[in-house]
């Protein structure tokens, strides 16, 4: 269905990049229309214990912390279509946005729709996310202080997951499927050298075995077929990010993994299209830093939207 009305701003994706660039957007009077998208709220609802969001001196669970997030996003004039955009046409302007049931115009857009954590598929990993197993070492190694934890993986997200690890844990195990790494030479160095990092190539996990957390791993060697396990603490699965980018094909500058190309962090190669969060940023990945990227978008959107007139 068309809609006639030109919105002055859309922001795509409801995680702590997009709602707090609403929150700062309100405030400045854009009244933006977010698209919070099928996974309302983004990564950290998949999470328990957040310890790192300034202004939670006690942590604060996940899901808690999104949902405060957007009320407070709600308190100004926000507003929420909860669906995801399937296609957008940024060669005219307004921009033109298609959700799943509505083509909707804006005159400034901010992409904010996050990236996907890449899991081994497996049905005991999804029951243990939060409870061991986890993809973020910077935001739960903290939990693992002194505990022993493998790595899955073998590329630059691995090595560097392992070497943040290897300063908290008593030891960390990196599991591997082939039989060497592919990351850059000096981190597969650096990571080497750590007394507390031990290597198990050609081997998969099979299953994550505990109770109410994570206690084990059952592990394949893969050329063998030898079937083994081993106690362990947690879990931290590396085997890479997916930009939430499908959509945006042709339209907008992405690089080859596929996150979007910018400049100064939020300039987009389309005037006038801002970026925020995680589907631009493959290096911090952190909220703190997504609501960051959120503020100096909305911004920037004040500026321009007081420019066109
Ligand atoms: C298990 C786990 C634990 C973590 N723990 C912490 C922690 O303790 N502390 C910390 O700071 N960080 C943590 N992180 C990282 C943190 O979650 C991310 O850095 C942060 O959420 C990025 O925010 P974002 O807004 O850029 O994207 P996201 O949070 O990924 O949000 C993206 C949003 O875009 C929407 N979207 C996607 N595609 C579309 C579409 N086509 N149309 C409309 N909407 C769309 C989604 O529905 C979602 O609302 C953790 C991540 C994971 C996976």
């Amino acid at each position: 269905m068309e809609n006639p009305k030109v919105e002055r701003l859309i922001i795509i994706g409801s995680g702590p990049a997009g709602l707090t660039a609403a929150i700062y957007a309100a405030r400045g009077g854009a009244n933006p229309l977010v698209i919070s998208g099928r996974a309302a709220g983004g990564q950290l609802m998949l999470t328990t214990d957040v310890d790192d969001f300034p202004g939670f001196p006690e942590g604060i669970q996940g899901p808690e912390l999104m949902q405060k997030i957007r009320k407070q996003a709600s308190r100004f004039d926000t507003r929420f279509i909860e669906e995801d955009v399937v296609s957008v046409d940024f060669s005219q302007k307004p921009f033109v946005v298609n959700t799943e049931s509505s083509s909707l115009k804006a005159e400034s857009i901010i992409i904010a729709t996050g990236a996907s954590a890449q899991w081994l598929g497996l049905e005991s990993e999804q029951k243990f996310i939060g409870k061991g197993v986890s993809a973020c070492a910077v935001c739960d190694g903290f939990f693992f202080k002194g505990k022993n934890l493998i790595v899955v993986g073998g590329g630059d997200t691995a090595m560097r997951e392992a070497q943040h690890l290897s300063k908290l844990a008593n030891k960390v195990t990196v599991v591997h499927r082939r039989d060497s790494l592919r990351a850059q030479a000096a981190l597969e160095e650096l990571v080497k050298s750590k007394e507390n990092v031990e290597f198990k190539f050609n081997t998969v996990i099979e299953e994550i075995l505990g109770d109410q957390k994570v206690t084990g791993v059952k592990l394949k060697d893969t050329q063998t077929g030898e079937i083994s396990q081993m106690p362990i603490d947690g879990v931290f699965v590396a085997i890479g990010h997916k930009p939430n980018t499908g959509f945006l094909k042709g339209q907008i500058d992405l690089d080859e993994k596929g996150y979007i190309l910018v400049t100064d962090e939020i300039y987009t190669s389309v005037d006038g299209v801002f970026v925020a969060g995680d589907v631009s940023d493959h290096k911090y990945r952190q909220g703190v830093t997504a609501a960051g990227a959120g503020t100096k978008a909305a911004l920037e959107v004040e500026d321009y939207l007081e420019n066109l007139k």
